[in-house]
């Protein structure tokens, strides 16, 4: 099914624990993506069902798989943990897809692992099918994340506050290499596991630095950048990723994790979703810092490797954790620009962006129908975007600097709303709307999971059939809590 061509599991054996995935009791495809499968060159034989569950499962393990639980350390909350690793997550192995490019291929929920502590090696059906819904809504937004290739039902319970249904989630990331994972060698003080692991990713991922005459300090500055333009595309749709502890940042450049993730309804820079972030560490309007903190974790790995004069070394880190900062304004600013119309910068336009997101703030707009709605107003149709503030005189003024800015740039009305509209979604994973496809999924029926995915395969497309999809929770609808 696989044509398995392991790297990782070539490393030494202390990065990783080799492990096989632990059977379970009744293994039922939910779902496969097939779409996926076929860039992946993956061969999925659907004339044996029960053959192609067991081996998404873990109860068969594939020809030329090397199952292994890849060992990491990581900042949780601020708080660092010197040995987490993969804790309830196989690689299965890796494959390399039709563009040459090599991906893991990772059985998420197959059991316990050296590295599970107190945990049951397991996940729970709600988990994973949020986490398929928004990896899958990511990569049809253009904003790179882990996929899903596939959910199980494992037909086993799992106990978490209650008895819930337990799953695997068949993950495909670039690599699961983590910040963390360097953290893992630091902190041991194993600086050869720092630049074994250095190099295998800069082969893997940074092949272009490989002759950089500092190929460490490239490889850094190559990750904070790509890092820095990932969050402020978070920031564009509304995300907040909600753990963005070391362990889950990876070193590719793809979102990964979608724990207790949520997307903004009403705009609130402040917003927590999370129920395990009980001080708004991960809050919508702190993640360029934390993404900030994050690579200074990873700068501190890497130190001993970008020079060998101390001094010299934490310069030439610093100096990567200013261009972050400035490579999140920047980006974040033409993020934004293109969401407000504009096709051209100019001074002033982070003011008259931000002076709209306050006026959402204050109106508690919804944030994605708000940008959505502006793109009418672009054609001279006023009326919703108006209505989605709860005062829309503030707006309607807004409107009016706005136009004013418009009128510098040479654009028909219905040229610059064609392309607002491929860059604002209509259709996201509203948080409610996933929270009713996990309920309708945990009584057996997933037409809602499969309606909601279909309708986020075209996120940038309004079609009337999805409208309750795009529609903002009323009052009793509204989620304000998420868990992991
Ligand atoms: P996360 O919060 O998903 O980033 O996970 C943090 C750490 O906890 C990782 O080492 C996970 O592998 C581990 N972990 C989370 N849930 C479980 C579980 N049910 N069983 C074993 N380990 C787990
Ligand atoms: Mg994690
Ligand atoms: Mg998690």
């Amino acid at each position: 099914m696989f044509q398995f061509d392991n790297s990782y599991a070539r490393l030494p054996n202390r990065f990783f624990a080799s492990v096989y995935p632990e059977p379970v009791e009744g293994p039922k495809l939910i779902k496969f993506n097939q779409e996926l499968a076929e860039e992946l060159g993956v061969e999925a034989d659907f004339s044996d069902p029960a053959r192609l569950a067991a081996i998404l499962a873990g109860n068969v393990v594939p020809p030329g798989a090397a199952p292994i639980a890849m060992a990491y350390a990581g900042h949780q909350f601020g708080n660092f943990v010197p040995q987490l690793g993969d804790g309830r997550a196989i690689l299965l192995g890796e494959v390399v897809d039709r563009h040459g490019l090599r991906r893991d291929i990772q059985l998420k929920g197959a059991g316990p692992t050296p590295f599970s502590r107190r945990g049951d090696g397991r996940a729970a059906l709600g988990p994973v099918l949020r986490e398929y819904i928004v990896s899958e809504a990511f990569a049809a937004l253009g904003i790179p994340a882990t996929r899903a290739l596939a959910a199980v039902a494992t037909g086993e319970p799992v106990y978490r506050e209650t008895v819930e249904q337990g799953a695997v989630f068949v993950r495909v990331a670039a690599s699961h290499v983590r910040v963390g994972t360097f953290q893992f060698f630091a902190a041991r003080g194993d600086n050869d596991g720092v630049k074994l692991l250095a190099d295998y990713v800069i082969e893997r991922h940074y092949p272009e630095l490989k002759d950089e005459e500092n190929r460490y300090l490239a490889l850094l500055r190559a990750v904070a950048l790509k890092q820095a333009d990932l969050i402020a595309r978070w920031l564009g749709v509304g995300f907040i990723h909600g753990v963005m502890n070391t362990d889950n940042m990876t070193i590719s450049g793809e979102t990964i994790d979608f724990g207790p993730c949520a997307f903004l309804d009403e705009y609130n820079p402040m917003k927590v979703f999370s129920s395990i972030d009980q001080m708004g560490r991960y809050a919508y309007r702190n993640q360029p810092g934390i993404g900030q903190w994050n690579i200074a974790r990873l700068a501190e790995c890497l130190l001993p490797l970008l020079d060998s004069d101390e001094e010299k070394a934490v310069n030439a880190a610093n100096a990567v954790l200013t261009e972050f900062g400035e490579r999140f304004q920047s980006e974040w600013l033409t993020v934004f620009r293109k969401k407000i119309g504009l096709f051209s910068g100019a001074d002033g336009d982070g003011e008259l962006i931000q002076s709209l997101l306050a006026a959402m703030h204050e109106g508690e707009a919804d944030f994605t129908l708000a940008f959505r709605r502006l793109a009418d107003a672009a054609e001279g149709r006023d009326e919703a975007f108006l209505a989605s503030f709860a005062d829309p005189a503030k707006a309607q003024d807004w409107l009016t600097a706005w136009r004013e800015r418009l009128a510098g740039e040479d654009r028909s009305g219905g040229e610059r709303a064609a392309a607002m509209r491929a860059v604002n979604p209509a259709v996201i994973p509203r948080n409610h709307r996933v929270e009713e496809a996990i309920a309708a999924a945990n009584y057996g029926d997933f037409s809602f999971f499969e309606r909601l995915l279909e309708a986020l395969e075209n996120p940038y497309d309004e079609r009337p059939e999805f409208a309750d999809l795009m529609a903002p929770p009323k009052p009793e609808e509204r989620v304000t809590q998420t868990f992991c």
